[in-house]
């Protein structure tokens, strides 16, 4: 056990005895106690967006700490929540008037459940069923795993997570499948919401679908009164190659979750974003319509400021021809394994790339994830594979030479190293 108290998560602690400790982060790389550098290819479980330590979020995070640092946030507010609140609102896609924070991306998935519960029920229509997408992952508090796919992750946590309709994976030429399963679900008006991890599933296995699929969704949440959450925690911030994934579709969700890149990944931060209706629903003289919702930590200032920061690169720097950049690097360097039969199911989606390992036995659990994931780190390079889905996720700030060295290593892993 090495002496540490610590309980590492997703961490099979017999399994795995010992980690690197690492000591310093700068730009797309990690470096341990020992100076050895890590290229951090999945960007920290997806959270780093323009680079480890951006200079201009770091500074936000110093001066912010000059001034203030938790304030309660029921009944006071501060300068950085307002400010950042409507930069959000301006940036957001149209229609999403209202920010409500919190602190990681399983919360703000709670927050949108329940905002869309308090909705009906508040203008005395109640509506409780949440229609999900197979393969879909919102987090682990209850909630977020309750509209999650269910598998090993929750098998222990079942009998207290809450029924919902599910809807099939939009698989490609199944596409058809999918959309006449949701207007099927919402035709009897009851179903209070469909979330849904827009254009790419993450932690289901980096499953790609089209815009249109998402646009129809919408168009069919619409026509049965079914509010339309936008998950949009993994793929917000320039992950799939805009701002927001749903922007592709050309639509404006109900509400939308976001959190991992909203401080640039540098500090935990969350936010739900919500139209006017949900939150004219929730504004009443009656207390009892009160939306019944805090954590300790929310709308922190030094986080807030970072957010901003965040914000502020988004608009001063080229950020959108850096992605625009690596999302073509990405389908390039990838599409070199397209006919290669070691691999299948090649793709990418803006700034991700993924691959599949032709195994036996796929799947999370499949024998060969553990071993890529050695496989490669002893090479210097940070991948954490979904099982035999291997997938490319990284800072904005990665040269063409950082990925070559990577895709280098996953055509060496097709070859041996895996086996
Ligand atoms: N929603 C999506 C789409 C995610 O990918 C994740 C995390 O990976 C979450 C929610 C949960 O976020 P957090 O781990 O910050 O609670």
């Amino acid at each position: 056990m090495n002496g540490s108290a610590v309980w590492h998560p997703f961490t099979q602690h017999a399994l795995e005895p010992a980690m690197p400790a690492i000591a310093r982060t700068e730009g797309a790389w990690l470096q341990t106690n020992d100076g050895t550098r890590i290229l951090d290819a999945i960007s920290s479980w997806w959270v780093v967006t323009h680079g480890h330590r951006h200079p201009k979020i770091m500074d936000a995070i110093r001066n912010a700490t000059e001034t203030l640092d938790q304030v309660i946030f029921a009944g006071l507010t501060h300068e950085p929540a307002e400010q950042l609140a409507s930069a959000l609102v301006d940036i957001a896609p149209a229609g999403l008037d209202w920010v409500f924070y919190s602190d990681s991306g399983s919360t703000s998935v709670e927050v949108a459940l329940k905002m869309a519960l308090g909705y009906f029920r508040n203008i005395g229509a109640p509506r409780s069923r949440i229609v999900v997408m197979e393969h879909g992952y919102h987090g682990d508090t209850i909630g977020a795993m309750s509209v999650g796919a269910r598998g090993v992750f929750n098998a222990a946590y079942e009998p207290l997570l809450f029924d919902v309709d599910t809807i099939p994976f939009p698989a490609a030429g199944r596409e058809q499948e999918t959309l006449d399963a949701f207007e099927t679900v919402t035709r009897d008006g009851q179903a209070a919401a469909l979330i849904v991890e827009p254009l790419v599933l993450g932690a289901g296995g980096m499953l790609m679908y089209p815009a249109r699929v998402l646009a129809e969704l919408k168009r069919i949440a619409e026509r049965s009164g079914t509010l339309f959450i936008a998950d949009e925690v993994m793929t917000g911030w320039g992950r799939t190659g805009t701002l927001f994934a749903c922007e592709q579709a050309g639509i404006s969700p109900d509400i939308l979750c976001t959190s991992k890149g909203l401080t640039g990944g540098a500090i935990p931060l969350a936010a739900t974003l919500a139209t006017d209706a949900i939150f004219r629903a929730h504004y009443s003289t009656d207390r009892a319509k009160t939306f019944f919702h805090s954590s300790s930590y929310t709308a922190n200032p030094i986080a807030c400021a970072a957010a901003l920061a965040n914000i502020d690169i988004w608009h001063e720097e080229p950020v959108a021809e850096r992605v625009a950049a690596l999302s073509r690097m990405q389908s390039e360097k990838v599409a070199r394994f397209s006919e290669d039969p070691r691999f299948e199911n090649v793709r990418a989606t803006g700034t991700i790339a993924a691959l599949e390992l032709r195994v036996g036995n796929a799947g999370y659990l499949a024998e060969v994830g553990p071993r890529l994931r050695a496989f490669f780190l002893g090479r210097g390079l940070l991948v954490r594979p979904l099982g035999n889905v291997i997938y490319v996720l990284p800072p904005y700030c990665v040269t063409s030479d950082e990925l070559d060295r990577l895709y280098e290593a996953i055509d060496e892993a097709g070859a041996s190293g895996s086996r």
